[in-house]
């Protein structure tokens, strides 16, 4: 090597660490003159991704609310994997990394940890039929895989110390996606994935099953640089996530973000599953032109028709409901649907059916509550979601808030308050099930990515609906 190379190496390092650490010392000053939170996070459903073309994800609304609150401007930075994640938070290219992180003994010793504000348990994972692990010593030799760079090595590190043996694969991704499939594939006989990633991704993996955890519940924290300044930063995090707590913000973004799976059993999951493979295929296409002439998602309809008649056209319940979309005879008529068999005239009824329930909410409700509530009128009638609103109003909580209308919907079950409302007894309860269920098969069709195939709305709009329609429906329905 020459002299000269030897030197413009040097001279580059040198430029290169002169640099980074002019850009990480004054990181925190910065924050005063630009006004630019910026925030690290990888790309996964239980942290940040884009739904529709907008930003959303757990860690993104919490750190929007953060900077909201503070009147600062968020600037969000993806890492690939949870490596680059924690140098590039070393290197102070962000002021803060939230990515469902895990506060663990070595991250502490060089990043400072803001107040938790999740907790997860490390799960061991295994897939339906191969052998349970049913304790840690049963983890010797086995192949175990585990996300490059996450707490979980800390973990199967110091259990190497204690009983030997373990081996692992650490596998470079942004989330435990890759695991998981590693182990649906039977690639690999054991991942470790926290307990919400586990939850949100087991949709597509039915057969996966948690055997027991690696740690009992652990603290997910968002953590700071360790350079002039972050104290104080940090202690504006703590105070925040404290009034989020205490006014219940964090909670209602938790059951927002993380609460949809609780009643998809995973039975019905495998079903819903199997039927995207079998069923949906030939259905799709309809349903991608009826959701764009009506310009709803498709998956949303998707889901909708699934939960509503498993995608069966000649589907009939007890009570005389019919069809995709199983509409009443009446509500049929009103909608000018004639033959309810027809999958394309239930699934236009349906869809117009929700666009009118959507109309008839008051107008400040947002997306995606607004949705949720549409949906549970479709389920039991807007009288009685609009009664739900009543007793939340009364009880001191949002009736435009989802979760506060999900809480209160099974107190129509209960005649102490049905009785005083207008159009009494429903099964609230019922409805909350299916808009769980729902919000389910959307979620997994989203993550799924099942292509949609539509361009150009292909569907010939046959004059099927009377002109008046939207005021032919009763009130209570
Ligand atoms: N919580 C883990 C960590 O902090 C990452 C998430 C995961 O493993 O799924 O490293």
């Amino acid at each position: 090597m020459t002299v000269m190379r030897i030197f413009s190496i040097l001279y580059i390092t040198a430029v290169s660490l002169m640099l980074t650490s002019c850009g990480s010392d004054r990181i925190f000053d910065r924050l005063n003159t630009e006004e630019t939170l910026i925030v690290l996070t990888r790309n996964s459903p239980t942290t940040y991704y884009f739904d529709n073309d907008q930003e959303t994800g757990f860690e993104y609304e919490l750190t929007k609310a953060f900077a909201d609150a503070e009147g600062l401007k968020l600037r969000i930075s993806v890492a690939f994997t949870l490596e680059d994640l924690m140098s590039s938070l070393a290197e102070g290219q962000a002021h803060v990394a939230a990515a469902g992180l895990t506060k663990t003994n070595d991250r502490d010793l060089q990043f400072k940890a803001t107040d938790p504000y999740l907790k997860q348990k490390p799960l061991i994972v295994y897939k339906s039929g191969a052998s349970r692990p049913r304790n840690l010593n049963e983890l010797v030799d086995r192949d175990i895989v585990v996300l490059a760079g996450s707490s979980h090595i800390e973990s199967l590190k110091r259990l190497n110390q204690t009983i030997g043996n373990i081996n692992w694969r650490e596998i470079r991704a942004a989330d435990s996606l890759e695991i998981m499939q590693l182990v649906a594939e039977e690639k690999a006989e054991l991942a470790i994935v926290d307990s919400i990633e586990f939850r949100m991704q087991h949709g597509l993996f039915p057969r996966l099953v948690a055997a027991l955890s690696l740690e009992d519940e652990e603290d997910i924290v968002w953590y700071l640089p360790s350079l002039p300044g972050s104290d104080a930063l940090r202690l504006r995090f703590n105070r925040f996530l404290q009034n989020h707590k205490e006014t219940g913000a964090l909670q209602r973004l938790r059951e927002r973000h993380f609460g949809s799976s609780k009643n998809a059993s995973r039975i019905g999951s495998f079903t819903f599953q199997q039927k995207v493979k079998t069923t949906l295929p030939k259905w799709q296409p309809l349903i991608e032109a009826v959701a764009y002439e009506y310009q709803l998602d498709w998956r949303l309809l998707a889901a909708v028709s699934y939960q509503e008649s498993h995608w069966d056209p000649t589907a009939i319940s007890p009570t005389g409901v019919r069809g995709m979309m199983m509409i009443t005879r009446a509500t049929a008529k009103d909608l000018g649907v004639i033959d309810r068999t027809d999958a394309k005239q239930s699934l236009r009824g349906g869809a117009r059916f929700i666009k009118s329930l959507s109309r008839r909410l008051p107008s400040d409700i947002p997306e995606p509550d607004r949705m949720w509530m549409v949906l549970a009128a479709y389920n039991i009638g807007m009288g009685h979601l609009e009664d739900t609103r009543v007793l939340a109003q009364k009880n001191g909580l949002d009736p435009d808030r989802w979760q506060d209308v999900r809480e209160l919907l099974p107190r129509l079950q209960n005649p102490i308050y049905y009785s005083s409302t207008r159009y009494g007894f429903a099964r609230g309860k019922e409805a909350v099930t299916y808009v769980d269920n729902i919000r389910h098969y959307y979620s997994v069709l989203k993550l799924q990515d099942v292509p949609g195939n539509l361009i150009a709305p292909p569907i010939a709009t046959a004059t099927l609906l009377p002109v008046d329609w939207q005021h032919a429906i009763p009130a209570a329905l």
